[in-house]
């Protein structure tokens, strides 16, 4: 059977709107018992918030169904690495996760007296960033640290336009330490393999609107690639990129027309 892998903003919901056959096709999976789960890069929210909050567009799934960066750093930090302290640069979905599995987390309060203690700099979008956090993290990861980043979006979308994401605060952390991080979320492997705890299916389908995330990540796990144009990326974006989809469509309504026919 297929699984497969939702990316929700600019898939099934724009900001606080529901995208039209978002509603209808999660019903026909559940209906059909076609197994899926909602995958994002965003680590500032919890599942459960997320949860809420398809639910308040109509959505009702499960809080397992949903897979963020910052739940899925969590895992593997628990699933690679020895029990440690942590500093988190992020949201406070995040630093829940990192709660969720029991590590001690620094904080930047506390930083001063405690940062040759770190052993572990998580980063993610971190909308109180300040200087100290990443002056503390930069000691930290020099002193020896592992410097692990929720996701690399250098920059997302937002009402007022284009802003920095994770990818830009993990950006300066490495131009400071001169380290490459640790990086888990869409495109690259880890968060693949805390996806496959929950969806072990053979074939896997991903739904996306970004290339150089969702697109490029159905690639690397040789995943089929299907781009929705009511994201981030248009057809222009598709013709520049050497990042192809196995298909595109206008919209998830059609895949749901797709669906019923295959
Ligand atoms: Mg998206």
């Amino acid at each position: 059977m297929t699984g497969i892998i939702f990316d929700m903003d600019g898939v099934l919901y724009r900001g606080n709107t529901l995208i039209e056959g978002a509603l209808e096709i999660v019903e026909f999976l559940k209906e059909r018992g076609i197994p899926f789960i909602f995958l994002t890069n965003n680590s500032t929210k919890t599942a459960e918030m997320y949860r809420e909050k398809l639910l308040r567009l109509g959505i009702d799934v499960k809080e397992e169904q949903i897979i963020t960066s910052g739940y899925a750093t969590a895992r593997y930090l628990r699933k690679h690495f020895k029990k440690g302290r942590v500093f988190v640069i992020g949201g406070r979905g995040l630093i829940e996760e990192i709660r969720n599995i029991g590590w001690e987390i620094i904080w930047p309060e506390e930083a001063g007296e405690k940062w040759r203690d770190i052993d572990y700099v998580v980063v993610g979008l971190d909308t109180g960033l300040t200087y100290e956090k990443l002056k503390y993290a930069t000691l930290a990861i020099r002193n020896g640290a592992e410097f692990i980043g929720t996701n690399p979006d250098t920059t997302y979308p937002s009402e007022e336009g284009i802003v920095p994401g994770a990818g830009s605060i993990i950006a300066a952390l490495k131009v400071a330490t001169e380290r490459e991080p640790l990086i888990i979320g869409k495109p690259y492997e880890p968060v693949w393999e805390i996806i496959r705890e929950k969806l072990n299916e053979k074939e896997i389908w991903v739904v996306g609107d970004r290339l150089d995330t969702d697109i490029a990540f159905a690639k690397r796990i040789k995943a089929k690639a299907i781009m929705v144009l009511t994201g981030v990326n248009g057809i222009q974006d598709v013709e520049k990129s050497e990042i192809k989809p196995d298909l595109i469509l206008p919209s998830i309504k059609e895949l749901l027309d797709y669906l019923r026919i295959s």
